[in-house]
């Protein structure tokens, strides 16, 4: 373990309370909507450590610390930054978080450890996820990232099911800890949401495959286009290989429904159909999703989260004219991240607060969405998520014409594995149940964690969920 190196007196404290933030730099929006390519150039060498050196590093343990579900120890890796050794930097990181260099670029830093940081209050929070994302970066061009070394083997066997960031976290330290790891996924390639989900825009996708590539160095197994349940269930897979232990990270893959006339019209996608078609190579794609889709001029995204919001940003890269967010409350009840919304604004996305579709229209009867009537909507009493209920206003319908429609109004688990596996437990819609703490499921040698628990949640939860689990399985297995 790497020890903090000085210690910093409060006069060094207030100065650097006054120090001028730095943030990284953004490619043009003019720019940026003509290309797929990630959107933020990060920081310079220079300004990494300038803004490192602004941390105060608080005498009591780091709120941002706790922040992170996965733990990292910011200060200590800020500390390195400032002094210009990254890849000590990236190693910090890296001994809690498998994927700093994706986090990094996706974690909403605002509702986690920059939101705890003393100089949130202030608004000069530090820019912890571009600095991860630097220094991860750095370490992986100009030293490489060292395979750790394995503990001896175990002769156990563990399988898990799903390589979203819950499972692959959860195969890295197993195979640390010296068992045999394979792990099942039902698509082409690895990666979960990282690969079918998350734009790259946001997330250059040669990031994960370079994490596979390392897993695979290490010794982890994948085994893809293999839907577990679907020609074989779960525990005749573990009979039939001799698995010792599994872990299920599955996600929440399945789209909910909007519920009203027209949603099956033709030009109405799902978001991740939608958002897979746009931005995953074609060579990575089921043949059921390689069509690709050409969109007309208007296009209509329904939902408020981030997932609409990438919607937005890839309707707009792939050349849509207008394009409108429909969301039935409020921005300030909007679930989404707010830098992502201000980066959808600068590409041209309209948003529309307070209304929800009634019926999608097909008026020239070609079996295609052509219009939506919408109702205008007023906020009630806070429901049971806490937020203000939206409710319509009587007689407020109005029709608005479009081309497109691209639903992203939330998802569920799939229910397959519960369904095919009665010694798990679910609840809620499919929610697999399992201990929070560990993932021990009702079924002793089978644990779950990430989205397929939480409901759709974050990737730095579904890391930490897949850790906890790995540190669990791993203790069960000493046990046999
Ligand atoms: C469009 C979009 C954008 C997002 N943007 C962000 C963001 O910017 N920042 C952020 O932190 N989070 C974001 N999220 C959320 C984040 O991606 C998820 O919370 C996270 O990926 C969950 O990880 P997971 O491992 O639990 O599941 P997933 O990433 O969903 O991975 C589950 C994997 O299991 C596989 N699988 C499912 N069933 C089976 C089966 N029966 N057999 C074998 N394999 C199976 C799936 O194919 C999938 O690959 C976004 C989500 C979406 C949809």
């Amino acid at each position: 373990m790497i020890e903090r190196l000085e210690p910093i007196t409060v006069e060094q404290r207030r100065a650097r309370i006054g120090l001028e933030p730095v943030r990284p730099t953004y490619r043009d929006p003019e720019e940026r909507i003509e290309d797929f390519f990630e959107c933020s150039m990060g920081f310079t060498a220079e300004e990494v450590m300038a803004e490192a050196s602004r941390c105060i590093h608080c005498p009591q343990p780091s709120a941002c610390v706790s922040a992170c579900p996965m733990g990292n120890d910011i200060p200590l890796a800020l500390w390195y930054v400032e002094k210009g050794e990254f890849s000590k930097a990236a190693e910090i990181y890296r001994q809690t978080n498998p994927l700093p260099e994706i986090c990094g670029r996706v974690c909403p830093a605002e509702s986690t450890c920059a939101a705890s940081c003393v100089l949130a209050r202030r608004d000069r929070t530090i820019a912890t996820g571009a600095i991860e994302a630097f220094v991860a970066d750095y370490q992986r061009k100009n030293s490489g990232v060292p395979l750790p070394r394995k503990a001896a083997s175990s002769g156990k066997q563990v399988a898990v099911i799903g390589a979203g960031p819950a499972g692959l976290a959860a195969a890295e330290d197993l195979i640390v800890a010296g068992h045999e790891v394979t792990v099942y996924e039902a698509l082409p390639a690895p990666g979960g949401l990282l690969v079918y989900g998350i734009p790259n825009f946001k997330l250059d996708k040669s990031l994960v495959t370079w994490k596979i590539e390392w897993l695979e160095t290490l010794g982890v197994r994948f085994v893809t286009n293999f839907r577990v349940g679907e020609q074989v269930s779960l525990e005749e897979l573990k009979e039939r290989e001799g698995y010792d232990a599994i872990f299920v990270g599955t996600g929440a893959g399945v789209e909910a429904t909007l519920d009203v006339p027209g949603e099956d019209l033709g030009r109405v996608y799902r978001s991740i159909d939608f958002l897979v078609r746009g931005n995953v190579a074609q060579e990575l794609l089921p043949d059921t999703k390689r069509e690709p889709i050409t969109l007309g001029r208007r296009i209509a995204v329904i939902g408020g989260g981030d997932t609409a919001t990438d919607c937005l940003r890839t309707s707009i890269r792939l050349g849509a004219g207008e394009v409108t967010c429909y969301y039935r409350r409020t921005e300030a009840e909007m679930p989404g991240n707010s830098d992502e919304r201000l980066h959808a604004v600068e590409e041209g996305a309209k948003f529309e607060y307070l209304v929800a579709p009634v019926e999608l229209l097909d008026r020239t009867a070609d079996g295609n969405v052509d219009g939506m009537r919408l109702i205008r909507m007023e906020l009630g009493e806070p429901d049971s998520s806490g937020r203000r209920r939206p409710l319509p206003i009587q007689g407020s319908e109005f029709t608005v014409d479009i081309d497109d429609v691209i639903l992203a109004i939330g998802f569920w688990p799939d229910p397959l594995i519960g369904k095919t596996t009665p010694t798990i437990e679910t609840h809620k819609w499919g929610l697999i149940k399992a201990d929070p703490a560990t993932g021990q499921t009702s079924s002793t040698s089978i644990f779950a964690g990430g989205d397929n628990v939480t409901g759709p949640a974050l990737v730095n939860a579904a890391i930490a969920a897949g850790k906890h689990s790995a540190a669990a399985i791993n203790e069960y297995l000493s046990t046999l």
